[in-house]
């Protein structure tokens, strides 16, 4: 069960975190796996660790926001190879609130977090139609459909997330498509390491710990354990899944 053999697979933001993870578990289950990253010394050593596990990856340098750039990307890996999994995973934080967000952030934040997913969408499902259809997972946040403080930016990019993934995954039932999200709850990843040294430089440890007992079950989770649920969802045993989101939270949104 959960085989990934054979198919060709894209993570975005593949160098880090969540998205190598997922990058390493695809190609564990015999995907071929193509690491999308701003950071290319990043998605050189997700791609160095898949090759020493006799796995296949290779790392292209792009940029998400950048669209023309990712249409041609995904242009050149649909003739190359064709495309079975869309992993929609680059994304950065931001913390404020309606008073203090800049509009400079605000559209930082949206141009990666939302139209980066839009323009990798545009580029995968273009080749999805032409190989006869393929899976998508999105990754959300649990801040897509519940408030925390101090998320405006954050949270407003990750509830259009979810709204497109419900948009693709009804679009495209007929082309044998199918698009899910994942909402994970607080990830142990440089990029909750780096929110914490910018934005609580004097109580790294404490925030750490705060932030930890914010879920549930008592910690922050594991990137593995996000990584686990995109490659169900892109098997063929998630065959009759799309348009959903998943929680991988520890019990943030349902179990407080
Ligand atoms: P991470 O460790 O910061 O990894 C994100 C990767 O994406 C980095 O390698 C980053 O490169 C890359 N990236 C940033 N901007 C990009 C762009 N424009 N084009 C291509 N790649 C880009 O983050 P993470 O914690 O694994 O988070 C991954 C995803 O999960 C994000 O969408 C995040 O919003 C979501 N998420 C995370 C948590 C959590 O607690 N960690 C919770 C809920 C949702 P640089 O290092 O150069 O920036």
């Amino acid at each position: 069960m959960f085989s990934l053999k054979g198919k060709n697979a894209v993570v975005t933001g593949g160098g880090s975190g969540i998205g190598q993870a997922i990058a390493l578990a695809f190609a564990k289950q015999g995907a071929r796996v193509d690491v999308l990253e701003i950071n290319t010394e990043a998605a050189g050593e997700t791609v160095e660790k898949i090759q020493s596990e006799g796995g296949e990856a290779s790392a292209i340098e792009c940029d998400v926001t950048r669209h023309d750039h990712v249409q041609e990307v995904f242009d050149k890996l649909g003739t190359d190879r064709g495309l079975d999994c869309l992993i929609n995973n680059a994304g950065i934080a931001h913390v404020g609130n309606i008073t203090n967000t800049s509009e400079e952030d605000f559209d930082r934040v949206m141009s990666v977090n939302l139209k980066g997913v839009f323009n990798c969408l545009k580029g995968g499902v273009r080749q999805m139609i032409k190989s006869g259809g393929g899976s998508i997972v999105n990754i959300a946040s649990t801040v897509a459909t519940m408030a925390i403080n101090d998320r405006l930016a954050y949270s407003t990019s990750k509830g259009g997330v979810l709204a497109m993934t419900y948009a693709v995954a009804k679009d495209h039932l007929n082309d044998n498509i199918r698009c899910n999200a994942i909402q994970p709850g607080r990830i142990h990843t440089p990029f909750v390491d780096g929110f914490i040294a910018k934005n609580y430089p004097d109580k790294q440890e404490e925030m750490f710990q705060k932030l930890s007992e914010y879920q549930p079950v008592g910690r922050m989770g594991k990137p593995e354990e996000v990584a686990a649920m995109a490659v169900f969802l892109c098997s063929d045993e998630a065959s009759f899944i799309t348009g959903s989101p998943f929680a991988v939270d520890g019990g943030t949104l349902y179990v407080r």
